[in-house]
């Protein structure tokens, strides 16, 4: 492609709206332009970036047995009605009606759709295992869309869902999607982590994400040196031990609290650890109050607390002040567990009930109880393991200690069982003639997100480095000065040389300065850079690669041979 000729609308100034590198650079690179929140325009450079990493799913998808399709992100209510995902999939859920009133979703995600296609043509367990795929657009109305592409209101998902006769094939179709994700992600050159999910809404028991590692991801995951232990922060078992003591329980004590609302302050107040507090914590939950008491110095995890409840995190808020005076009698800061209204359920983090002569929120503005003791004092409802996560914690495989690190999930698998199929009616005949349901996997990987990952990992000040395999060209010629003949011919030799074998090739011929040139080229981040200059008519050229500060004068000649040796390095076949 001719510079002289493309659409790159590069801009030397940091939009404004755009908080982390990947947003920042893609706009700035001319890759892609804002809708609206959320909704992006995909320009001609940023579109083929986007190809590629598709291209490079289809290949593993293919290579691991699945098969493609594509199917409608219009999707009927009736579909979701089935699931009763059309009530609990929440905000998210785009929802559209047409001219006689039918209401429809843009899909969010495609298990019900997909369910629904084979259903009816996959009869046998002799057609089993299936998996089938699809690289679409999916609609989800974010509350916090923000940082590009890496999350969208619309944005590109190859999202994959594998058939079964029974719980074993489906772990044998989940280790085939694994080990395909392991090669996508490879190829992708990202740096990542497989970590356990939180299966929440979707269904099913065991998830795992991928997450490509990068200090403003918005993912937090928990990780173990020692083993290989890892998992995101919702998902993480805690194992917080209480010292077993042979403490006599006290009398129960009222204290004067004034002023003394959190637990930093009565830390302070009271000069006691903040392990020998509970913390009370007061939810609606779909609706109906909630207390959660959990041990003073760690904190609620909100997913645990809402997948106990069996209900969406979106339908899980912290409680305003007139529900805490409600419920407690009190104003906020003062809520404990002794002497709740019966309007809040209360749930006790497991570890409460081992705690002896805790202090807790006394349900009277401006006081607390000292010497609390469940089961003398209290009783709820026992939760296993309400908390979240903290660096340092003991690691639940090994009881090494945990380390914590950030990242961005590029993928998702999950094991569904039958939620989908059972609830669609899809079933099969099994050897001895029996209905059963198809026993589900389901696998997305974000293809506009991991192209924002990518540039989180391949970037540095002046712009994007692309790997090789999802650059947009493979090689670019800059012609310093576009009045100089030698350079115009030697310039187009080389770019018709290089396109044949097959390259990607772009060539500056514009009218510009060649700093600007040089500015635009390093932007938009093609891997390998020959420079057209003074010593063109000594068939004389600068090569250099985007990712490093080296710069040698070649002949023009032992081009190809330097370009296809970074091909080779780059592992393309
Ligand atoms: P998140 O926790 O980030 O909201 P999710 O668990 O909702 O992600 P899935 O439903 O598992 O995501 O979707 C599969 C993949 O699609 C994710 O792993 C992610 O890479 C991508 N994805 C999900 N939501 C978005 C979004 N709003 N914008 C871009 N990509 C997304
Ligand atoms: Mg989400």
């Amino acid at each position: 492609m001719k510079m002289s000729k493309m659409y790159m609308p590069t801009l030397r100034e940091v939009p404004a709206e755009a908080e982390i590198p990947s947003h920042q650079l893609l706009l700035r690179a001319g890759m892609m332009r804002k809708l609206v929140s959320g909704v992006y325009t995909y320009l001609p450079l940023g579109y083929k970036v986007i190809r590629k990493v598709e291209q490079i799913c289809r290949e593993e998808m293919d290579a691991a047995g699945s098969q493609e399709f594509l199917l409608s992100a219009l999707q009927p209510k009736e579909l979701w009605e089935a699931s009763g995902r059309w009530e609990n999939f929440g905000p998210e859920m785009w929802k559209v009606i047409d001219r006689n009133e039918r209401e429809f979703c843009l899909g969010p995600t495609h298990e019900e759709y997909f369910t629904s296609v084979i259903k009816d043509e996959i009869k046998s367990y002799k057609q089993l295992p299936l998996n089938i795929y699809q690289i679409q657009t999916k609609y989800r109305d974010e509350k916090r869309p923000r940082f590009g592409l890496m999350r969208g209101r619309e944005f590109i998902m190859k999202d994959a869902y594998s058939f079964d006769v029974d719980e074993e094939g489906l772990k044998k179709s989940y280790q085939v999607m694994w080990d395909a994700y392991d090669k996508i992600f490879t190829r992708l050159k990202l740096r990542y982590k497989v970590v356990q999910g939180d299966t929440g809404a979707m269904g099913g028991k065991v998830s795992h994400e991928f997450t490509a590692m990068s200090e403003v991801g918005e993912g937090l995951i928990a990780y173990c040196d020692h083993c290989d232990y890892a998992a995101t922060d919702e998902k993480a078992e805690v194992v917080y031990r209480v010292e077993e003591n042979s403490l006599e329980m006290l009398e129960m004590e009222k204290v004067h609290t004034p002023d003394v609302k959190t637990i930093e302050e009565l830390n302070e107040f009271l000069s006691m650890e903040k392990s020998e507090f509970g913390k009370a914590l007061v939810y609606m939950a779909a609706g109906k109050p909630v207390v959660a008491i959990i041990p003073g110095d760690r904190e609620l995890n909100e997913v645990k607390l809402a997948n106990y409840l069996g209900i969406g995190g979106h339908e899980l808020e912290l409680a305003d002040e007139s529900v805490i005076k409600d419920i407690t009698g009190a104003n906020k800061g003062f809520t404990g567990p002794v002497g709740l209204s019966k309007k809040a359920r209360l749930l006790v983090d497991s570890r409460i009930t081992k705690m002896k002569n805790i202090v807790v929120g006394g349900n009277e503005t401006d006081y607390h109880l000292k010497n609390v003791n469940y089961g003398r004092d209290f009783n709820g409802e026992i939760v296993d393991d309400l908390l979240l996560v903290m660096e340092g914690d003991i690691c639940p495989k090994c009881d090494a200690s945990l380390k914590m690190d950030r990242g961005i999930e590029v993928g998702n698998i999950f094991q569904l069982g039958t939620k989908y199929s059972d609830s669609l009616g899809a079933k099969f005949l099994d050897e001895n003639g029996k209905e059963k349901s198809f026993v589900m996997g389901s696998y997305g990987v974000g293809v506009t997100r991991s192209v924002a990952a990518i540039v989180e990992q391949y970037h540095d000040d002046n712009g994007i480095i692309w790997p090789l395999v999802v650059a947009p060209y493979h090689v670019i010629i800059t012609i310093v000065n576009i009045k100089n003949e030698e350079q115009i011919s030697l310039g187009e030799k080389l770019y018709n040389e290089l396109t044949k074998q097959g390259y990607e090739v772009l060539l500056d011929d514009r009218n510009e300065r060649v700093g600007v040139k040089f500015k635009d080229r390093d932007l938009i981040g093609i891997p390998i850079r020959v420079t057209v200059g003074k010593l063109a008519g000594e068939n004389i050229v600068e090569y250099s690669l985007r990712s490093s500060d080296d710069k040698t004068e070649i002949n023009a000649d032992t081009v190809k041979d330097l370009v296809l040796d970074e091909f080779v390095k780059a592992g393309f076949k």
